[in-house]
């Protein structure tokens, strides 16, 4: 059974999740605090994705994340963030996480968020492993590994699904909605802010200069070209 882990500090809000994840088939764990989710994260090796609340009373919801990602790159996580805070939308995103989902939010949006993430997390899994080479990029879809020059670079999920699909079509216009649609599922109805923030996040760690990328081009007001 696959095991999710729920941090949120608010009891309501927590059973809620726990009681609608449970009903969804996962197995759930919970935390009331940053450092009760990071010992249970530590205690039990089997977590797969991990919901973060941001405003908690000890360490905060990005800090957890940052420490999560570091620690375990397959792991899947999701935010929940306040409809009032815009910005913790891309700080989440920036530090880690993979989706966002916004308070309030309905049972059944938040599980089917889980359900998707899970299935792009299965979906990446289940590739047959075959080297991708272009430029002094290699991508190898057995190990989800990305190499420049040699050199391994750690990548998030979303981030290596997202070089997949921009190796598996080089020089080929892709619009945001393309992007969001391959790497998010069809189902996925978040913003397509989502594709620009992680793209973001993938050219600070393989441009040489990313302020001026030369592998991922912006095609303004389309989307995003691959181009090693
Ligand atoms: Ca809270």
């Amino acid at each position: 059974m696959k095991k999710i882990l729920i941090l949120e500090d608010e009891v309501n809000i927590r059973s809620f999740v726990v009681i609608n994840l449970k009903r969804a088939g996962y197995e759930v764990v919970e935390a009331g605090t940053g450092q009760e989710a990071l010992d249970k994260f530590q205690e039990q090796k089997d977590i797969d994705m991990a919901i973060l609340d941001i405003m908690l009373p000890d360490i905060d919801g990005f800090e957890v994340c940052r420490r999560l990602r570091a620690a375990n790159k397959q792991l899947g996580i999701i935010m929940l963030t306040a409809r009032t805070q815009e910005m913790d939308k891309v700080t989440g995103l920036m530090t880690g996480a993979d989706d966002y989902v916004t308070k309030p939010f309905s049972p059944a949006e938040l599980t089917a968020r889980v359900d998707a993430l899970f299935r792009r997390i299965g979906k990446d899994v289940a590739c047959n492993g075959e080297l991708l080479s272009q430029g002094p990029f290699t991508l190898n879809t057995r190990n989800h590994t990305l190499d420049k020059y040699g050199e391994r670079i750690r990548l998030t999920q979303v981030e290596y699904s997202i070089m997949k699909l921009f190796m598996a079509n080089p020089g080929r216009a892709l619009s945001r909605e393309d992007i969001r649609s391959e790497v998010w599922g069809k189902d996925y109805d978040g913003e397509l802010k989502i594709v620009d923030v992680n793209i973001r996040r993938l050219r600070i760690k393989i441009e040489d200069d990313s302020t001026n990328p030369a592998y991922i081009t912006t095609i303004w007001g389309f989307g995003y070209k691959w181009g090693a």
